[in-house]
């Protein structure tokens, strides 16, 4: 008999185009750390939707703003003001300690602001003769799937098939500081960077780099850009993962928890000389900073704030990596991680762990075929992070 999971996963296959490969598992139900298939198993989310949903799946406060704002105003377009547009502004600057913000949707466009203010700023402030401005990023690195994005990446599979690419941009060695002094030119506008490389297996630049890469990129007039998608908003334990090096970029690229995995909403952060060279009609988005967006993001943010998010991840964060390495098995090559964003680096495939996980009742994923990626919503009890630690030994000693 075809069990309604397997229909689900039918119907998904036949009408969708394949441009994922899911575990097979439907999720039709959630709540803190746990979600449900439709037969009634329950699952702990080890992944937490790349690290969108670190407040918990439907946290009641955020669910609560969300309803509130639905049945008072959800989308007015940037054509009028709103009265939440302003109070989230505010909010993220606060948090981000910038004079400003630019709100929009996904992380991919967020990334493809940042690439448009770092090229306007390297023409219109720092003089960079027109076309000529360039931004350099890391071998490794993700930023999303938008021909930008894309442009920016080394990876052959996210490319292949897509060109012409982007100009203008050059890739050095993720961590490399010799490297990125010799990519520096009169031209180059920006340097981008994840302060934790997420996708390409939770790959952390030797202790120091930030900090040394952006007093390079302030001695050569280049703006420092922290894409914060996935590493940020507590999920290193840290506010932002660049603060292990004491760095506060020049801007800061934003998404994910920002909405508190209800609602998608992304913003770059930066201070006035750089956001300044938007003028209306250089950039905008007809959902970007939409009423119903702003009110789950501050109540997003406050929920981190409130409930010290940042600080558990880093505590349970440490309980988690000092089990892990308790695991003895020569197939493991690696664990590392900050807070609860651990990679563990295994010498085969991934995958058919994930998969034995999932039996088990953990749901996590592969990144990069050889990578498992543990990265439970914040708000995990101690408790539950012991079940998924049993569960883990079981399967990986
Ligand atoms: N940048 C980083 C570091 C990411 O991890 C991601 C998504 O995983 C993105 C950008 C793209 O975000 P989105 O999928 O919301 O477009």
């Amino acid at each position: 008999m075809t069990t309604l999971t397997e229909k689900l996963i039918e119907q998904t296959e036949q009408y969708g185009a394949n441009n994922y490969n899911p575990l097979p598992i439907v999720i039709s139900k959630a709540e803190g750390v746990w979600v449900e298939d439709p037969e009634g198993n329950k699952y702990m989310d080890m992944l937490s939707a790349y690290s969108a949903v670190n407040q918990g799946h439907r946290h009641p406060k955020i669910i609560d703003e969300l309803k509130k704002q639905a049945d008072r105003v959800t989308l007015t377009s940037r054509a009028f003001h709103s009265d939440k547009l302003g109070p989230w502004y505010e909010m993220v600057s606060r948090i981000t300690q910038k004079d400003m913000a630019l709100p929009m949707n996904t992380g991919a466009e967020a990334v493809e602001t940042a690439i448009k203010a770092v090229r306007r700023w390297g023409y219109d402030v720092k003089g960079i003769a027109e076309n000529q401005a360039e931004i350099i990023a890391c071998i490794g690195n993700f930023h999303g799937r938008t021909m930008a994005a894309v442009s920016l990446s080394s990876d052959d599979e996210y490319r292949r098939g897509f060109g012409p690419m982007l100009p203008g941009i050059k890739l050095i060695p993720y961590g490399d500081l010799d490297a990125l002094k010799e990519a520096i030119t009169p031209q180059t506008a920006g340097f981008l960077i994840e302060p934790i490389q997420g996708e390409a297996g939770i790959i952390i630049p030797p202790q120091g780099f930030l900090k040394e890469a952006y007093d390079l990129c302030k001695e050569n007039n280049v703006l420092f850009v922290s894409d914060e998608i996935q590493s940020g908003l507590g999920r290193s334990g840290k506010m932002f993962a660049s603060d292990w090096d004491g760095v506060v970029p020049d801007m800061y690229i934003l998404g994910k928890a920002l909405g508190g995995g209800v609602f998608p909403i992304s913003c770059v952060a930066a201070n006035r000389e750089i956001l300044g060279v938007f003028n209306p009609g250089s950039h905008g988005s007809t959902f970007g900073g939409n009423p119903l967006a702003c009110a789950v993001s501050i109540a997003s943010l406050e929920v981190l704030e409130e409930e010290k998010l940042a600080e558990r991840s880093l505590e349970l964060g440490q309980y988690f990596m000092d089990s892990l390495k308790e695991i003895k098995n020569p197939m493991i090559k690696d664990i590392r991680g900050r807070g609860l964003f651990i990679g563990v680096e295994l010498t085969e495939a991934a995958r058919p762990y994930c998969e034995q996980l999932k039996e088990e009742k953990l749901l996590c994923k592969e990144t990069h075929d050889t990578v498992i990626r543990f990265a439970p919503p914040l708000v995990i009890t101690k408790e539950d992070l012991d079940w998924a630690i049993e569960c883990i030994k079981k399967v990986l000693s």
